[in-house]
């Protein structure tokens, strides 16, 4: 198949939009449209500092790389920041990889550990929800420490701005999820960008927002990007996960489904109202929806059932002593 606007071999069809690009015309597309959404949105502003969250997989890879490649056109400062879970057998592989390519691309890269923030890992807090009966799934609270350190890295650093890899898949996913859970703050807060709706929040954007998953994929690749072939282990209990799959089916039959649904999620947002009210949560002083923040709320119920295994392991070995 030859490439839509040359004569050159197509490498990839970009079947919503009817074409067919080789490798040189792909790549120069993808980066147009990521400069476009960064320029049109707004996103960022010259001499601005921005951190990108990377998290080793390829589409935060293919981030940095954009955002190290554009730094200087877009007159912006970036450093890179990961979020290690502690998540055994995954973590530590796609970390080297973000180690590995912030240094070939001269980036500081910045790790802050889920054990250094709240005092355990979350292979650790998986093991006692389970134990309690798996109220809350490990995404959820993954999720909610993931975003509470990067914000908090973020801030740290003084950035202006913190940039996440989030694509339109991804994108089409949460708006799934949250139309699921009736979740409607969520659905008119989750856009491309947001504003500083609190002193401690940096604004996030995302601008591989309208860049559906499959064309991430092929630019990483294209661009000589690895991440290792690892799976987190608790992607079984994740309701994304089951969701990514089916939407994937279903685009096979109808290619333009995944931007019809983020078309609806953008005209619904505005019907609600704009992401609600922030106040300062009364334990960490970071935003917060209600009086304590989700993370220290999670932070304190993974702490007292942690505890609360420890003391019953602590209780069978006096026991086993005294038999
Ligand atoms: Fe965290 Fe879930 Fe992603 Fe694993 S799959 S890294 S638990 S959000």
């Amino acid at each position: 198949m030859k490439c839509s606007v040359c004569d050159g071999r197509a490498v990839i069809k970009i079947a919503y939009a009817g074409v067919h690009l080789c490798e040189k015309h792909f790549s120069s597309y993808f980066e147009q449209r990521f400069l476009e959404t960064i320029r049109l949105l707004r996103m960022v502003e010259r001499g601005e500092r921005v951190a990108v969250a990377v998290s080793g997989g390829k589409d935060s890879l293919a981030l940095l790389y954009l955002m190290s490649k554009y730094s200087d056109a877009l007159g912006v400062e970036i450093v890179a920041v990961l979020a290690d879970e502690g998540i055994r057998g995954y973590r530590e592989e796609k970390a080297r990889a973000a180690e590995a390519y912030a240094k070939k691309w001269s980036v500081e890269l910045v790790v802050r550990s889920f054990r250094e923030e709240f005092g355990f890992t979350l292979d650790e807090a998986v093991s006692a929800l389970m134990a309690d009966g798996l109220k809350y799934k490990p995404c959820t609270v993954c999720g909610v420490f993931r975003r509470y350190v990067l914000n908090r890295v973020a801030l740290e650093l003084g950035a202006d701005k913190l940039a996440t890899a989030h694509n339109l898949d991804d994108e089409a996913q949460a708006f799934l999820m949250n139309a699921i859970q009736a979740n409607l703050p969520s659905i008119a807060r989750e856009g491309p960008r947001s504003g500083r709706i609190h002193e401690k929040l940096v604004p996030r954007v995302k601008p591989l927002y309208f860049i559906p998953e499959k064309e991430v994929l092929a630019y990483a690749l294209l661009s000589g990007i690895e991440s290792p072939q690892v799976e987190c282990p608790y992607i079984v209990y994740s309701l994304r996960h089951q969701l990514r799959r089916w939407l994937n089916e279903v685009a096979e039959q109808d290619p333009g489904v995944k931007h019809r649904v983020i078309a609806l999620k953008n005209s619904l947002a505005p019907l609600f109202e704009r992401g609600g009210s922030f106040r300062s949560c009364r334990a960490c002083g970071m935003p917060s929806s209600g009086e304590v923040c989700k993370t220290c709320w999670f932070k304190q119920y993974i702490a007292r059932l942690l505890a609360s295994r420890q003391s019953a392991c602590c209780a069978a070995r006096v026991n086993h002593f005294n038999v």
